[in-house]
């Protein structure tokens, strides 16, 4: 009788087949440069490009969907660095260009003049004109808030220096900066100071009420490795959190939205019956309290010091 030697059938393993592997492994290097890849079937992508679709940080990788994944990824560095490179921004500071802004300048109250003369016919009325013109050139004169320059856009040799992903916006090197990489911040626009009365926020007039980045600390990361974490501030306090942690934090304020929402209904409902009361009855009441304090000094003997 012979013993059957038969191995009981393997749990079934999954095949990953060869565009599977090509698509993690586009995905897994869409994410170290912080571009999120779309598979699309859109007319207008005919070859792989990264665009922005709405915010300038959040880039994503446009690849049809009959695309070959292998020649998408070898792509992707060029598209990336094409995309980088429209996103630095424009140098104002030549001198043909400051030249040719001052003209233009001193052009648009004649321009606007005789536009407002050919449309406004009889309500043409040359202040209304000059006060637009004087409006526009002020709007354009401001200074454009200055966005910080990615490491992709300050190029491979100071990502190399500094041993930068893409998306970092430290500039390393300067007193200020951090060892590690982060993102540029998102915040909310009301600041701490002004929701925070416990006096913590005094003096932090800018800092925002809750701000978010990503950070990747990989010093001497053959030893010691990279990690991944998100600083989560919250007016004058700050976590450092793993993404994990973070996600729990997202959990955690948004079913917080929904009764913080249903908190602020209440509220607006029970103001509707605030008052503000009489002045003349406060002011008797303040005057009562301290003549009730001066007697009960005076009876302990401190009114005589
Ligand atoms: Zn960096």
């Amino acid at each position: 009788m012979r013993i059957n030697t038969t191995p009981p059938a393997a749990e079934p393993v999954h095949e990953y087949s060869a565009r599977d592997r090509a698509h993690i492994a586009l995905d897994a290097a869409c994410n170290k440069l912080g571009v999120l890849l779309e598979i699309t079937n859109g007319p207008k992508i005919t070859e792989p490009v990264v665009k922005t679709r709405t915010e300038p940080d959040h880039p994503s990788y446009f690849v049809p969907a009959k695309w070959d994944l292998a020649d998408a990824l070898a792509r992707l560095p060029r598209c990336y660095e094409e995309w980088a490179a429209e996103q630095t921004p424009a140098e104002p500071a030549s001198e043909t260009f400051a030249l040719n802004r001052e003209q233009l300048y001193a052009a648009i109250p004649g321009a606007i003049d005789e536009a407002a003369r050919a449309t406004l016919g009889e309500q043409y009325n040359p202040q209304v004109a000059a006060d637009i013109a004087a409006n526009m050139v002020a709007l354009l004169s401001q200074p454009k808030p200055q966005r910080p320059l990615t490491a992709a856009q300050r190029g491979t040799e100071w990502m190399a220096k500094w041993g930068c992903p893409g998306f970092c916006v430290q500039e390393h090197g300067q007193p200020e900066a951090s060892e590690f990489h982060t993102t540029a911040p998102v915040e909310t626009a009301l600041k701490a100071s002004e929701v925070d009365c416990s006096g913590y926020s005094q003096g932090t007039d800018n800092l925002p009420w809750m701000s978010a980045q990503t950070v990747v600390s990989n010093d001497q990361a053959q030893a010691y490795g990279r990690r991944t974490n998100v600083f989560l501030g919250y007016g004058v306090h700050l976590a450092e959190i793993s993404p994990a942690e973070a996600r729990r934090a997202l959990d955690a304020m948004r079913a917080f939205t929904v009764r913080l929402a249903a908190v602020v209904d209440f509220a607006e409902q029970t103001a509707a019956d605030d008052f503000a009361g009489d002045a003349e009855i406060a002011r008797l009441d303040r005057e009562a309290d301290a003549r009730r304090r001066a007697a009960i000094d005076e009876a302990r003997g401190d009114g005589a010091r």
